[in-house]
């Protein structure tokens, strides 16, 4: 696989992108699928009789673990996505009580150690970029501790990589733990890389899913291509990941945007569409439209239908992650 390095991001703006609305992202909704087809219930399925059904990835321990998983994201998430410091943070060994913002001399070799520290702190990848306003949600919609003011223009990019054989068993109670995990490392890691930003007097926010679109990051921070999946495909992780980011005044150097032929690939595969059981997953050309109240518009894309895949994740009583495990760039075991 060639990956080359462009000058600009790999996709194409159409007219106007209106910064998209947290509560218009599909788990916010409280209508979340209900606006389309009759296809799947509307409500979850009941756990325990699904348990009780005794089917292969959907034990009690299967749950058990999927639910455990989160706990740092469920935690952390909550306690730490702010510009706050954490309580008990600050003061440790090493550490100046009010730390005067540290000016490297050499910015490159700075954003490289960032990155290197962050990849200490579990990402799989790590990007920089320019922070592309449009990729805020809308401001209105964003708690106040968690807006990003204007000086604010660099954000660091993170993946984690999921476990593949969990995911490979998807869309059983089994697979979702990888997720799960996933999330927990993303709140762990963007915590982390935070810290260590303020612990050198620069201002750092780090988010999860929220507070910003990660996939239009991503690729501009140069980790990879949207895939007609509406995953960021990464050349080595493929879509295998979870994204994480952290907003910062630091002083870095960004990356620059890659390509390496998923479009044309997508054009021509439908593995991904052909796996989902929800019919979520476009089949049609790229279209800068939404398909569901949860797309963003302007952005030429496969836009994926988040109420009917919502409504898949609820029949099933657990997540999914079909189109991720069925793609030809997530890498076998
Ligand atoms: S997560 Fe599952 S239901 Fe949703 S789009 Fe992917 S394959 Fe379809
Ligand atoms: S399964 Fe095929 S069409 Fe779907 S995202 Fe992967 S390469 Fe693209």
């Amino acid at each position: 696989m060639r990956v080359r390095e462009l000058q600009e991001p790999p996709y194409t703006i159409v007219g106007d992108v209106p910064r998209f609305s947290r509560k218009m992202t599909a788990f916010a909704r409280p209508s979340g699928g209900k606006s389309e087809g009759k296809r799947q219930p509307s409500k979850p399925k009941d756990v325990a009789a699904i348990i009780a059904e005794g089917r292969d990835g959907y034990s009690r321990m299967d749950y058990a673990v999927q639910n455990a998983a989160r706990t740092m994201a469920a935690t952390m998430g909550h306690l730490a996505y702010s510009w706050e410091r954490l309580e008990g943070a600050r003061g440790s060994k090493g550490e100046l009580a009010e730390p005067p913002p540290h000016e490297p001399e050499d910015a490159a070799a700075f954003t490289e150690q960032i990155k290197e520290a962050a990849q200490l702190y579990g990402a799989d990848a790590v990007g920089v970029c320019e922070l592309d306003r449009r990729w805020l949600y809308a401001d209105e919609d964003v708690p106040a501790e968690r807006q990003v003011p204007a000086d604010i223009d660099k954000a660091i990019v993170m993946a984690v990589a999921m476990d593949r054989q969990r995911i490979s068993e998807s869309p059983t109670a089994r697979a979702a733990g990888a997720t799960g995990n996933g999330y927990s490392r993303m709140a762990f890691t963007a915590v982390c890389v935070a810290e260590l930003l303020r612990n050198l007097g620069w201002r750092a926010l780090p988010c999860g899913n929220d507070t910003a679109l990660s996939i239009p990051l991503a690729i501009d921070a140069g980790l990879g291509e949207m895939g007609r999946n509406g995953s960021l495909i990464h050349p080595e992780l493929g879509p295998c990941l979870r994204l994480c980011k952290v907003f910062t005044d630091a002083p870095l150097v960004p990356g620059k945007p890659v390509e390496f032929g998923v479009r044309e690939q997508c054009e021509k595969c439908t593995m991904c569409a052909d796996q989902c059981e929800a019919s979520a997953i476009s089949r049609d050309e790229m279209t800068a439209e939404p398909v569901c109240p949860s797309n963003n518009r302007g952005v030429l894309k496969w836009p994926l239908n988040a109420d009917l895949c919502l409504r898949f994740w609820r029949a099933n009583g657990t997540g999914c992650a079909d189109c991720i495990s069925a793609c030809p760039y997530t890498p076998k075991r």
